[in-house]
């Protein structure tokens, strides 16, 4: 049987996050929150998929413990297990080291076909997560994807934008694809998925499941160090100019 491995990443709700003063990093237990949107694109992606292939789908997000409530969204939308990465040692954890957690979690699951990455998640807005998992894991990896035209027993075919083309390709499986709001839209969960959702275990893993070092993870083992967060000053020097003489004579003194 196929397996798709879906990534969640909850982000508040509001642009109104607190930062740390100390660490520069979210206040995450201040926000409300919701899943990432891009994420459950990614997700609606993978259970269409499902609905041809027969592939089992498993939620995965790595988070403090408020985190389940995108896996269980995630199980109320139709995926089969949902699998929580949480320690306190992955806390502060930049890209590379949020890449480092969740590809040790896809090698403890196992035998897969695809993963599914939302392309960027609000907060961070790096977009850089589904790519160095990709990495790290050592497989092919279709970004900006437009759509999933085809999947055989060892490939993938798909399209994808770049810049202003479109490109339609063929890559081998096991790959990664990173899935955007642009990708379709999405179903609206069932009862009988609620249901099934509440009555889910939640499995969850530490740097010792995923058989980690726990000084390779998180805020210190972290490579990108934010020195400082700040809401940009948007002042505007406005000039009423009254005609193109003025015009002409403002830009020769800018030069
Ligand atoms: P993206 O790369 O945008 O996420 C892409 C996809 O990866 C998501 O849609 C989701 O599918 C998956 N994903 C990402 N995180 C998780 C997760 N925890 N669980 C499950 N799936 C996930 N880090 C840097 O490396 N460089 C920076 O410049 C940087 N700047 C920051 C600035 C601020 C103000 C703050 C608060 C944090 C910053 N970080 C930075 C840290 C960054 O938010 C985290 O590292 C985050 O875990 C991953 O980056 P992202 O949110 O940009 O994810």
């Amino acid at each position: 049987m196929k397996r798709y491995i879906v990534f969640l990443k909850q982000v508040p709700r509001s642009t109104k996050v607190e930062i740390d003063a100390v660490t520069h990093t979210l206040k995450r237990s201040s926000a409300l929150t919701q899943t990432n949107p891009d994420d459950l694109y990614a997700l609606q992606a993978a259970l269409d998929l499902k609905r041809d292939t027969g592939a089992e789908v498993v939620a995965v997000s790595m988070g403090p413990a408020s985190a389940e409530d995108v896996l269980r969204e995630a199980l109320q939308r139709g995926a089969d297990r949902a699998i929580l990465l949480s320690s306190p040692a992955f806390a502060g954890s930049d890209t590379w080291c949020t890449s480092t957690v969740l590809a040790a979690a896809v090698r403890k699951v196992g035998d897969f076909d695809l993963l599914f990455f939302g392309r960027m998640a609000v907060d961070g807005d790096t977009a850089q997560v589904g790519p160095e998992v990709a990495g790290q894991l050592d497989i092919p990896q279709v970004t900006s994807l437009v759509a999933l035209e085809g999947i055989s027993e060892n490939h993938l075919r798909a399209c994808r934008r770049a810049g202003t083309v479109i490109q339609h390709l063929e890559t081998e499986l096991p790959c990664a694809v990173m899935v955007s709001r642009e990708n379709g839209m999405l179903a609206c969960p069932t009862l009988s998925g609620w249901r099934y959702a509440w009555k889910q275990e939640i499995v969850r893993w530490d740097e010792t499941d995923l058989n980690l070092d726990s000084s390779a993870v998180g805020l210190h083992a972290s490579p990108t160090k934010v020195v400082s967060t700040f809401v940009p000053c948007q002042g505007k020097s406005l000039r009423w100019l009254a005609n193109a003489e003025e015009l002409r004579l403002a830009i020769i003194s800018e030069i």
